[in-house]
């Protein structure tokens, strides 16, 4: 284990290391099935337990409420992107949130479908904070309000859920499901991919309310229509049946090592203070992206006085076992992904190698 790094990666990201420990106990011979959940039949009864439990695990977790179906779908989060409005419009528009770069895409990929606003747009301040209530006007008639919770790049995250009133909230949570309670009954639709909080990349979890899932337009091949891959309990195709599984391991250990989601946000809060505490007391030589109400805790962007010290800082860190500290290619300067899986131990290296950085720089 003396290789293990502390992975600071945006996502694909750190996995919980029973989670990984149990899956390469079970690799060759998963319990009860005598082959390895990577060569099981996805119709086998073993299967289907797997499935079946990590839904039941999704729904403890977050207290779905009854009237909500879990599909676990392909594509990842980028093809939600296209079929919310292909499966919600209905000629109708649609209200975005446009705070951050995922968000931006998502309100890109709608574009195509048909009428889209953007009823806030956060790039003449580069995406550094949310809207507040009263800085926007939601359409009463849209089919849907969309939003990003978390901005996994610019680490923008919302605190409280706007109030969409009557209209359906669609809540893109790829890289913040999972960190803290949600009250599921306030969406129409939440949806993430699994590679950041949830398990490894190849499945995507949509949340939808029943009502929703029954507007699809018969028009639309089986793969892209809510309707049908619900009716075929997301079996309408071979299902990535070992990302699947192990998003049924990271559910069994949030629920039963973490306890839950409130001890996971406490968690998380802690973590991520140690981080933005190190920044805001460096007498300026980091600099955070957001302003603080609005600042995420699961991606931590910040910047370093010059480009020098940034690559500088990247690759001594790499050094010390603190690996993919590099902010994303589109804006550049570092970042750290501090998902529920980054132990403790892990930020407080990062930490003190950042007051040493500073301290020698
Ligand atoms: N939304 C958010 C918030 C993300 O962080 C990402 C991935 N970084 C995506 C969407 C796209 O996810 P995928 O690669 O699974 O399509």
């Amino acid at each position: 284990m003396q290789d293990r790094v502390y992975n600071f990666a945006a996502g694909p990201a750190v996995l919980p290391l029973p989670v990984l420990k149990q899956a390469q106990t079970e690799l060759l011979s998963y319990p009860g099935a005598g082959c390895s959940v990577l060569e099981m039949s996805h119709r086998s009864k073993s299967f289907e337990e797997i499935i079946a439990n990590a839904e039941t695990n999704v729904r403890k977790l977050l207290n779905v409420p009854d009237n909500y179906r879990i599909l676990f779908l392909q594509g990842g989060a980028l093809l939600q992107f296209a079929m919310i409005p292909m499966n919600l419009l209905n000629g109708k528009t649609a209200d975005y949130f446009v705070t951050g770069t995922w968000s931006k895409t998502a309100f890109g990929e709608a574009k195509t479908q048909g009428k889209i606003s953007a009823v806030w747009d956060g790039s003449d301040s580069k995406f550094t904070r949310n809207p507040k209530n009263g800085e926007y006007k939601l359409d009463s008639e849209a089919a849907y309000c969309y939003m990003t919770s978390n901005e996994t790049i610019q680490g923008v995250q919302w605190q409280s859920y706007p109030d969409a009133g009557n209209v359906p909230l669609v809540c893109d949570a790829s890289s913040d499901v999972f960190c803290r309670p949600v009250d599921i009954s306030k969406f129409g639709i939440y949806f993430a991919c699994a590679q950041k909080n949830a398990g490894p990349s190849g499945v995507t979890m949509v949340i939808i309310r029943d009502d929703l899932v029954a507007r699809s337009p018969a028009t639309l091949p089986k793969m892209l229509n809510y309707k049908v891959l619900d009716e075929g309990k997301s079996m309408v195709n071979t299902p990535p049946c070992f990302a699947v599984y192990i998003l049924k391991l990271v559910t069994d250990w949030l629920l039963h090592h973490v306890g839950g989601l409130q001890k996971m946000y406490e968690k998380n809060v802690e973590k991520a203070k140690i981080l933005y505490d190190t920044i805001d007391h460096s007498n300026g030589f980091y600099k955070g992206h957001a302003v603080k109400e609005d600042r995420s805790i699961m991606n931590v962007p910040f910047v370093l006085p010059s480009e020098e010290l940034t690559k500088k800082f990247v690759d001594e860190a790499k050094s010390h076992h603190l690996t993919q500290l590099s902010g994303h290619r589109s804006v550049g300067g570092c970042r750290a992904s501090i998902y529920n899986a980054m132990p403790l131990e892990g930020i407080e290296a990062l930490r003190d190698f950042m007051l040493e950085f500073a301290r020698k720089n």
